[in-house]
C-alpha cells in the first residue's frame, strides 16, 4: 500500500462491510478504523475489518483516471472522452434495440442516493432491467418475507432481541460475518441465559456459543424444518391463542404436517432425531423465540421455500410481532438493505412498491417527469445469461460478478460478448478487465450519503479523505451519465446527497418521514411514515405489512438440489470468513486482513478425506463438469461428512468456478451452497 498525504481526518462514517452498520472514522493515532459510538456499536466496538477498513482506500492499485477500451487495450482517457464514448455507445444500443438491451447493476456497497440514482436512471430510459447483488444473497428471504408478511427485512430489530431466550440461527454464522452484532448483542444475552440453536452443516465460531447444533445436509432444509414442525404439533407446543387470532391456512397446514415423520425428515436431513426435536422444544416452549436466517437457507434453487419453512416454524409458536422474536435476516453488505428500499431491484419500485402498481408508477412519474415501464426487467444472473443476446451493452457499479456469479468459466465469456461494457470501481477488479470503459469511483471513505444498515437504520457517512488523483464522486459520474443518456439534465441536476436523500423521501413511502437531518449523527429507522415521530421498531404487531391481520401458514415439499451427487462426490458449500469480505476486492488489498487469513483452504471431514487418500495439507483437484480449482486441504471433523466447505473471498481458487447456476423459480437466486464435487489429491 502507498501512503499519500490526502488529507486523511476523523469524520463519523459507516464501516463499508457487513451490514450491522458500525460507525467507523479515521484515527490519526493508528492510521486506521476505529470505532464512534455510533447507532448500532454504541460503545464503539470493532472487528478486525472494520479496523482494516482504510487499507484499501489508499492502496497503490486504486483506479486514479478514466480508461477508454482503444485497439483492445484499455488506454487512458479524459472524462470528457470516456463519457462521450458511454454516450455513444449506449446511447446507440438503446437506438437499435431499445433500453431492454442494457443491463444496469447497482451496488449494495453503495450509498442509498447513488442506488436511486442509478435506478432512476435505468427507469428513465426506460428499462428495469436493474438489480444489485442482494440477488445473490438474500433475494429468496426478501421474496418469501415480503409474500407472508408483506416486507423483506428484518422484522426486529438488534436491540429487542437481546430480549430473547432462544436464538434459532439457520444457515448463518453471525459470529465471523456480523462480528459486533453477534459480540455486542447476541453473545451477552446468551450469558444471561438464552439458548442458541445453530442449524449449519458446518461448525464455526457460532456454534461454539451454541448449545444445540444441528448438523444439516447441504439442500435439505425444508424437510428438516418440517420435522421441527411436526414435532411441535406432536407433542402439542404451538400458540393455539395466535394461530387463532394471527394466522390462516391452519388446517391445511396441519393436514399436511401430520403425514410426515420425525424420525425419517430428520435422517434424510442427515440430523438426530432426538437432537431434532429437542431444538423443536426449545424453540416452541420458549417465551420469546427468534429467528436468524442468512445465506445457508437463501442460496439454493429452493432458497424461497426454504426461507417459507422458518416462517412457518414462527407463524405456529406465535413468534413474531413481539419484541425478542421474529424472523430475522442477517445482511451481508453496508448498504444491501437500502439498494433494495431504494429499488435498485428489476421488479420493484423505491419502497417495494411492484412495478405493476400502476398507482406507485403514476406517484414516481409526478417526481420524474417520466413513468417507469411497468414490466420487471431480468435479474442479476438472468441478465448475465443474456449478454451477447439480447443484452448488449452493460454497466456494472462496483460490483465483481466475474468472481460472485455462479459457473464463473460461463461469466467470463459472457462479459466478453457484450458490444459496451462500462464499469465505475475502485480497482480493476476481474470484472473491469473486460471492460469498454473503465471509470475510477470513490471509496466509502470520501463520501457523503446514507446506507441503511440490517435492521432498517438509516446512517449517514461522511467523507474522512480526499479523492485520489482524477477519480470523482460516483453520485456525480452516475448523475452526469443519466443526464446524457436520457437527455433530460434536470432530472440529475442534484447539489450532493441530501438534495437526492429528499427525493427519496418523496417517492418511497417507508422512508417518507425521514430527513438528512433528522438522521444527524444518530440513525431513522424505515417504516417511517410522513408525519410519524420515528421509524417502528417491531414491524407486525398488530396486522402484517400485508395490510392483513393474518398471514397463511405454507405447506412445502422436500425440493433435491439441483446437482445430483454421483457415486462418491461431495457436496461443496461456500461461506464466508471473519477476516474477507465477499469478492475479496477490497479485503485481498488489506495487508492485515491477508497477513490474518492470506489463502483459502478446502475443509474436509476425516471419513471423506482418509479413503482418497487425502492428509490435511495436502493439495487438492476439486472438479465438477463446470470446472475444477485447486486448494490446500485442510482435514477436519468440523464440516459434515459428505460435505466440503470453500469460501468465495479468493481469485484463485476461483470458487464459482464449481457452482451452478440453477435458479429459485420465485427470487432467480442461484444455488451457491450446493455444487457436486469430485475432490483428489493432486499428485494421486
Ligand atoms: Fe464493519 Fe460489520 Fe465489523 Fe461492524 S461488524 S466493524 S460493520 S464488518
Amino acid at each position: 500500500t502507498m501512503s499519500t498525504d490526502r488529507n486523511f481526518r476523523a469524520q463519523k462514517s459507516v464501516c463499508p462491510f457487513c451490514g450491522v452498520g458500525c460507525g467507523v472514522e479515521y484515527s490519526e493515532k493508528s492510521g486506521k478504523g476505529t470505532g464512534w459510538e455510533g447507532p448500532v456499536n454504541t460503545k464503539g466496538e470493532m472487528c478486525p475489518k472494520g479496523a482494516a477498513a482504510f487499507d484499501f482506500v489508499d492502496h497503490e492499485d486504486r483506479l486514479t483516471r478514466p480508461m477508454v477500451r482503444e485497439d483492445g487495450e484499455l488506454v487512458p482517457a479524459s472524462w470528457e472522452e470516456a463519457f462521450e464514448r458511454i454516450e455513444e455507445d449506449l446511447g446507440s444500443i438503446v437506438e437499435e434495440h431499445g433500453a431492454d438491451a442494457l443491463g444496469f447493476f447497482a451496488s449494495s456497497n453503495a450509498t442509498n442516493e447513488e442506488n436511486y440514482v442509478y435506478q432512476k436512471l435505468a427507469r428513465m430510459l426506460g428499462t428495469n432491467n436493474v438489480d444489485n447483488c442482494a440477488r445473490l444473497c438474500h433475494a429468496s428471504t426478501v421474496a418469501a418475507m415480503s409474500e407472508r408478511f408483506g416486507a423483506g427485512a428484518m422484522t426486529n430489530t438488534l436491540d429487542d432481541l437481546t430480549e430473547a431466550d432462544v436464538y434459532l440461527v439457520a444457515g448463518a454464522n453471525p459470529a465471523e460475518q456480523h462480528p459486533v452484532a453477534f459480540r455486542s448483542y447476541f453473545l451477552p444475552a446468551i450469558r444471561d441465559g438464552g439458548e442458541m440453536i445453530h442449524v449449519d452443516p458446518r461448525e464455526n465460531s457460532t456454534t461454539d456459543a451454541a448449545g444445540i447444533h444441528l448438523p444439516v445436509k447441504p439442500g435439505y432444509d425444508i424437510p428438516l424444518f418440517n420435522a421441527m414442525a411436526a414435532a411441535i404439533l406432536e407433542e402439542g407446543l404451538e400458540d393455539e391463542a395466535f394461530l387463532e387470532e394471527r394466522v390462516s391456512n391452519v388446517d391445511e397446514f396441519k393436514a399436511h404436517i401430520e403425514r410426515i415423520d420425525v424420525e425419517e425428515n430428520a435422517k434424510l436431513a442427515g440430523v438426530d432425531p432426538d437432537e431434532l426435536r429437542e431444538a423443536a422444544r426449545t424453540y416452541a416452549e420458549a417465551d420469546r423465540a427468534a429467528i436468524f436466517t442468512g445465506m445457508g437457507m437463501s442460496q439454493h434453487h429452493c432458497g424461497t421455500d426454504n426461507v417459507h419453512s422458518l416462517l412457518n416454524l414462527s407463524l405456529l409458536t406465535g413468534n413474531v410481532g413481539r419484541r425478542g422474536t421474529g424472523v430475522n435476516p442477517l445482511r451481508g453488505q453496508n448498504n444491501v438493505q437500502g439498494a433494495g428500499d431504494v429499488g435498485a431491484l428489476p421488479n420493484i419500485l423505491p419502497g417495494y412498491e411492484p412495478v405493476e402498481d400502476e398507482a406507485a408508477r403514476e406517484r414516481v412519474a409526478e417526481v420524474w417527469g417520466v413513468e417507469p415501464p411497468a414490466t420487471p426487467g431480468l435479474t442479476e444472473v438472468e441478465l448475465t445469461h443474456e449478454f451477447g443476446d439480447s443484452v448488449k451493452g452493460a454497466f456494472v457499479f462496483a460490483e465483481n460478478p466475474a468472481v460472485t456469479e455462479p459457473h464463473s468459466g460461463r461469466v467470463e465469456e459472457e462479459l466478453q460478448s457484450l458490444d459496451c461494457l462500462v464499469v465505475l470501481d475502485l480497482f480493476e477488479t476481474e470484472t473491469a478487465k473486460h471492460a469498454d470503459v473503465l471509470l475510477p469511483g470513490s471509496s466509502w471513505a470520501e463520501k457523503s450519503g446514507t446506507v441503511t444498515n440490517t435492521d432498517r437504520q438509516a446512517i449517514r457517512m461522511r467523507p474522512n479523505a480526499d479523492l485520489p488523483g482524477d477519480a470523482r464522486l460516483d453520485l456525480e459520474i452516475i448523475s452526469e451519465i443519466g443526464a446524457r443518456l436520457t437527455g433530460r439534465p434536470e432530472a440529475f441536476d442534484y447539489d450532493g446527497p441530501e438534495e437526492v436523500f429528499d427525493e427519496i423521501t418523496d417517492v418511497s413511502p417507508i422512508y417518507a418521514g425521514m430527513s438528512y437531518d433528522g438522521i444527524g449523527e444518530s440513525s431513522q429507522r424505515w417504516p417511517f411514515p410522513e408525519g410519524a415521530d420515528s421509524g417502528t421498531e417491531v414491524l407486525h404487531r398488530e396486522e402484517f405489512a400485508t395490510g392483513e391481520k393474518t398471514a397463511p401458514l405454507v405447506p412445502l415439499e422436500h425440493v433435491p438440489p439441483a446437482d445430483e451427487l454421483e457415486e462418491d462426490e461431495l457436496a461443496l458449500t461456500t461461506g464466508r470468513v471473519l477476516q474477507h469480505f465477499n469478492s475479496g476486492a477490497l479485503s485481498r488489498r488489506s495487508e492485515t486482513l491477508m497477513r490474518m487469513r492470506g489463502e483459502d483452504v478446502l475443509q474436509i471431514h476425516p471419513d471423506d478425506a482418509e479413503p482418497r487418500g487425502i492428509e490435511d495439507g495436502d493439495l487438492v483437484r476439486v472438479e465438477n463438469e463446470r470446472g475444477e480449482v485447486e486448494v490446500e486441504a485442510a482435514v477436519t471433523p468440523a464440516v459434515r461428512e459428505g460435505a466440503v466447505f470453500l469460501t468465495f473471498h479468493y481469485a484463485d481458487p476461483l470458487t464459482n468456478t464449481l457452482t451452478g447456476d440453477a435458479l429459485d423459480p420465485v427470487a432467480k437466486i442461484p444455488e451457491y451452497k450446493h455444487s457436486g464435487v469430485s475432490v483428489e489429491p493432486v499428485d494421486g
